[in-house]
């Protein structure tokens, strides 16, 4: 694993304003590890012990991913993003190491927010070698966690599951894992915030949010962003004929709410 150049350490510049909704789990993370990383004496003087991670769980593509990320934003921070599957298969055999200079090059650019993806793939490996490389693996991570050997200090650590049942309970002892957070799918009003997040730089005209809103039950973030991609698809041909920008109508939504269908209600 290679530092900077390699794309494994990003400088995100996203924030939290450009995650819509989910302000209680906003809230959590900056009480948890963005006050911490920002006033460590102040914690200090009251006993407070620093460290620990959060883990993010719920439906696929309400956000998790992109709160570590503005995380990392929030604070200027350097983030690292490991999928746990990725990692299993590439690592094969020599994970204990790859782990250890993954945590290694956290610790070398602090203040980093290190976020690993689909870390239950940790508990619920499928084959007898993926669950024998699985066994050490997991150990080493707790080691890591930790932070016994080397100091995590300046390192925020975050988890994201579908599925956290999975997860082996020795990562949710203190000092791990030891904040569990919803990322729940958006209701109406965090909908007309992501609209609004992600149609900011469009071209529009007579946009009514609360309508498309009203009309999107059951889309998670990442639906409402194919259906934006659907309106624009159903505008692009026309501008294209009369070689110019034609803004994005509620006639464009109208088609893509009729051909996209909301995932999260099958979690
Ligand atoms: P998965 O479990 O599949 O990894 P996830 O919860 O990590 O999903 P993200 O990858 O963060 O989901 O979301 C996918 C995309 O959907 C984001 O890049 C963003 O464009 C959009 N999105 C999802 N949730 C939100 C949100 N709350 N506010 C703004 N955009 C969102």
């Amino acid at each position: 694993i290679e530092a900077e150049g390699s794309g494994l350490i990003e400088k995100p510049r996203v924030t939290f304003a450009e995650v819509g909704g989910l302000t209680a789990v906003k809230e959590e993370i900056a009480l948890k590890v963005i006050h911490p990383l920002n006033n460590p004496e102040i914690y200090k003087a009251f006993g407070k012990k620093i460290g620990g991670g959060i883990l993010l769980y719920g439906p696929p593509g309400c956000g998790k991913t992109l709160l570590a990320r503005a995380t990392a934003g929030e604070i200027k921070a350097n983030f690292i993003s490991v999928g746990i599957n990725e990692v299993l298969d590439m690592w094969m055999g020599n994970s204990e190491k790859n782990l250890h200079d993954l945590f290694q090059q956290a610790r070398m650019h602090t203040p980093c927010v290190l976020f690993f993806d689909e870390i239950d793939a940790l508990g619920a490996s499928r084959t007898d070698l993926r669950k024998a490389a699985g066994r050490t693996l997991i150990n080493q991570f707790l080691d890591e966690l930790d932070g016994v050997k080397y100091s995590n200090e300046g390192i925020l650590i975050l988890g994201a599951t579908n599925t956290p049942w999975y997860l082996d309970t020795a990562f949710r002892r203190p000092g791990r894992f030891d904040r569990i957070v919803f990322v729940s799918p958006p209701d109406v009003a965090a909908r007309v915030e992501i609209l609004r997040i992600l149609l900011a730089d469009k071209p529009l005209e007579g946009i009514d949010y609360q309508s498309i809103a009203k009309q999107s039950d059951g889309y998670s973030g990442a639906d409402l962003r194919a259906l934006v991609d659907l309106a624009i698809e159903q505008k692009l041909p026309e501008s294209l004929r009369q070689g110019r920008v034609l803004p994005l109508t509620m006639a464009d939504f109208k088609e893509a709410l009729r051909r996209h269908r909301p995932t999260t209600k099958e979690w």
